[in-house]
């Protein structure tokens, strides 16, 4: 029953989008607009359901309006999910048909890019819609920048110091590769992995890291493991064979499920929720938005104090670091709920 998850988890708004003639199927959620408009990417995929596309469009607006909050952006979240393979033959059509009904929320919803868009896509979304992000740059150095500043809060949280100290990397993409080099330039021991052997050569040839076995990466004998590749890669099984000492990455919804994070207190592993250590992107699209990149390196680097706040409030409070997150963006958000800096 929608209506009942609407108010349970409570949202905002929920538009399900219907075009017969073009075969548009997409659904626009905004979670909460308390700090901003809703910002979030339009991600473009076939579902196994349409129940599942309406799931993943929830949880991802959801995710976003925590991100921000934490990340003192000034937005709230939101997310569109187009069901349909994104090779689909009249994918413009099917793009200007649910960019119409992104137009019809007046800007309460900020369509940027996610899987399955491109930059040329966005481009034609915003010719249809108030506002759109349609980003000029890559927000992947600022996304590392924010997760390396995690990683040497983890390192302190555990007496570490960052120079000779050992991180795992999944991944040398986009972030993975930044982290690579941030890291190895303070005198990190990197060990990396990734499925594209090509990536994993040239940061050997490159950074001198150390190349690890894709199936060892995750429960490699290291101070930090940083998954910067897909999300889902920490189940239950993989928490009780992690080696690390910390697990801080890029990766989004890298757990399975939240409920990981007590297994890993648990287990004494300190972990910076990704939503936390990944937000320097968000942070860096937004000031593109407002055409105002001033003071961005800084703020970026202000994740360090919001990562350290948690995981002491985490051990204070006797709680996991997901939920001492989460209740540190609950109070960002109702601290405003009266104010509405945006209306
Ligand atoms: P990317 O596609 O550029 O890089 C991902 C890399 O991981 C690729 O090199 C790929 O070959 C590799 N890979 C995929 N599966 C793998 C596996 N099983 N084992 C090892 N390597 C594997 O993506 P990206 O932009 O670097 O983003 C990485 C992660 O960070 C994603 O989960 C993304 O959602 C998240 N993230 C990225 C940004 C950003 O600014 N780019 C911001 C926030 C979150």
């Amino acid at each position: 029953d929608l209506t009942a998850e609407l108010h349970q988890r409570d949202f905002e708004q929920l538009v399900i989008c219907r075009d017969p003639e073009v075969g548009l199927e997409s659904v626009i959620a905004v979670h909460d607009t308390t700090l901003g408009p809703s910002l979030g990417g339009v991600r473009m995929r076939r579902y196994p359901s349409r129940a599942a596309a309406v799931a993943d469009a929830m949880d991802l607006a959801q995710a976003m309006t925590y991100k921000a909050a934490l990340a003192g952006v000034p937005l709230g979240g939101g997310k569109s999910v187009i069901n349909a393979d994104s090779r689909v033959a009249n994918r413009d059509e099917v793009l200007i048909a649910h960019a119409k009904y992104v137009a019809a929320l007046n800007g309460r919803y900020i369509p940027a890019l996610d899987m399955g868009t491109s930059v040329r896509d966005l481009e034609l979304i915003g010719r249809h819609v108030p506002v759109v992000c349609a980003q000029r740059g890559d927000p992947s150095y600022f996304t590392a920048r924010g997760v390396v500043r995690s990683i040497e809060v983890a390192l302190e949280a555990c007496g570490r110091s960052v120079a000779g100290s050992r991180v795992a990397i999944q991944g040398l993409g986009n972030v993975g590769l930044h982290v690579a080099r941030m890291l190895c330039a303070a005198e990190v021991e990197v060990l990396a992995a990734d499925i594209d052997p090509v990536r994993v050569h040239d940061a050997v040839d490159e950074l001198g890291v150390t190349a690890t076995d894709l199936a060892d990466i995750l429960f490699a004998d290291a101070d930090v493991l940083a998954p910067c590749a897909a999300g889902g890669v920490i189940d239950e099984h993989a928490v009780p064979r992690l080696r690390a000492s910390a697990l801080v990455g890029a990766a989004n919804n890298m757990l399975t499920t939240p409920a990981l994070a007590r297994d890993l207190r648990e287990r004494g592993i300190v972990h910076v929720p990704d939503f936390v250590a990944n937000a320097g992107g968000l942070i860096a699209v937004e000031a593109e938005l407002r055409d105002d990149e001033s003071g961005l390196a800084d703020r970026v680097d202000a994740i360090a104090d919001t990562a350290r706040d948690m995981v002491n409030r985490s051990e204070r409070n006797g709680v996991d670091v997901v939920s001492a997150a989460l209740s540190m963006a609950t109070e960002i958000i109702e601290g405003n709920r009266k104010y509405r800096p945006w209306f």
